[in-house]
């Protein structure tokens, strides 16, 4: 066997894998399609918990800004509402680079090795397990563990037999801006929108003349996403209307594909873990990935230790990292966000999700918004909103139930 753990991919969760793995002193191999780990899109808003996840300090080069107060707000209306750090928690934006290297720098420093222009064709399987992978011109490699850290298109995951019956996708693209005026650095913004479509826009300043300017959004059906603006046009045209950002020069594109429906249903067999986007492992309903990849990498390599350990590689022993993973509050929340996700795309279908929206920015306070957003809103708060919104939950359950009755699930 040539290496104990070959991970594919360096995003945060290929990265956190194999920062952790080599820690543990696993002889790992990391393969990358691309020339190397930066300058691409890690995810970038985040909480304290990224930050104690990645080891790193506030006031650090790591973090490109801090916010105190975070506005949802309607591009159409205007109605909005700011939830302030009291509710949300500390709330920064990476310097992905900076991060990026950081996390391949320790690997390195403890011995990983790092094969870039590596795009993994396949996972190579012996006796119905899977012992390595191949990858470029038709090389392989073999190890104990291969771990699927590719992405929402993960070729480990489709090669090894991995399926995603709910499989809900966010578009997203994202500008970097220089040049731009007067911006407030303390406060980052969501906006929702006709133009926008199911999903959201968000301005993050870094400093008061640069800032990143991004869209997601979820294909409610296809006919919905046809008659919408593409995406790109609905960044320049928020950039023509505001006076901060009429004169900005884009610095950088990038964008991306989140999954949005949960974790899958099955991510791990023998030989065989997958870890981030491509396991689902993604809060729903913000489509933020990076705190969760940085967990589950962490929960990974430590199961990954074990196993090498014990040189059991089998099926039921790669399924202890699943059981282990999805024990985790982390991992609850992101089912339960899923399950919201999942039930406002059926709505959309039949519905329109941005009135409802801008129902809730009018009259939603924000520590009710925050607990729903975050998954862990008690009983007491859905029995008021049925009080309170009982129109509009009616009208989503009736949205949902047809949704449901139209598409047989
Ligand atoms: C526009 C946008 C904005 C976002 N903003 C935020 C945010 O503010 N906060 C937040 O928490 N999350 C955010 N996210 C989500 C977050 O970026 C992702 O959830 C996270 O990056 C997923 O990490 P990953 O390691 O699983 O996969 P990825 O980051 O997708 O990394 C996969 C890696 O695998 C490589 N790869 C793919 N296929 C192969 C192959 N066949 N062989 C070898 N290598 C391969 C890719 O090149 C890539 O380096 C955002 C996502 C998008 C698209």
């Amino acid at each position: 066997m040539g290496y104990d753990m070959i991970v594919a991919g360096t995003g945060p969760a290929g990265l956190m894998t194999a920062e952790r793995a080599s820690m543990y002193g696993l002889k790992t191999l990391v393969l990358e399609k691309r020339a190397a780990v930066t300058d691409s899109l890690m995810g970038e808003l985040v909480t304290d918990k990224a930050l104690n996840l990645l080891r790193v300090k506030p006031d650090s080069e790591y973090i490109g800004n801090k916010f105190t107060s975070i506005v949802g707000e309607s591009l159409d209306t205007g109605s909005n509402i700011v939830v302030d750090r009291t509710l949300l928690g500390n709330s920064y934006l990476f310097d992905e680079d900076k991060c990026q290297e950081l996390m391949r720098d320790r690997a390195l420093a403890d011995g990983a090795e790092f094969r870039y222009r590596a795009r993994v064709k396949s996972v190579i399987k012996e006796n119905d397990s899977v012992v390595g992978v191949k990858y470029g011109n038709d090389q392989e490699v073999k190890a104990g563990l291969t771990v699927g850290a590719d992405g929402s298109f993960s070729r480990v995951s489709e090669t090894a037999g991995f399926t995603h019956p709910k499989w809900l996708l966010s578009y997203g693209y994202r500008f970097k801006l220089m040049n731009c005026k007067n911006v407030d650095p303390n406060v980052a913004y969501f906006f929702v929108g006709k133009d926008v479509g199911l999903g959201y826009l968000w301005l993050y300043p870094r400093s008061e003349t640069e800032m990143n300017l991004g869209i997601g959004r979820v294909p409610s059906s296809k006919e919905n996403w046809s008659r919408l603006p593409p995406m790109q046009d609905v960044l320049r045209k928020y950039m023509k209307r505001h006076p901060e950002t009429e004169n900005a020069k884009i610095a950088a594109v990038n964008g991306g594909v989140v999954p949005c429906a949960g974790i899958i249903p099955r991510f791990t067999d023998a030989g065989v873990a997958l870890c981030g986007n491509a396991a689902g492992q993604v809060s729903s309903i913000v489509g933020g990935g990076v705190t969760t990849c940085l967990h589950a990498g962490q929960v990974l390599a430590k199961h990954a230790k074990r196993m090498v350990d014990s040189g059991d590689f089998s099926r039921k022993s790669v399924q202890l990292y699943e059981k282990d993973y999805r024990r985790s509050k982390l991992a609850s929340n992101i089912t339960n966000t899923g399950r919201g996700m999942w039930a406002v795309s059926k709505f959309s279908m039949l519905n329109d999700p941005i009135a409802a929206a801008e129902i809730v920015l009018d009259q939603l306070d924000a520590k009710t918004l925050n607990e729903l957003i975050q998954g862990h809103a008690s009983v007491a708060t859905y029995m008021t909103l049925m009080t309170d919104f009982l129109p509009m939950v009616a009208k989503i359950g009736v949205g949902y139930l047809k949704a449901i009755a139209m598409t047989g699930l």
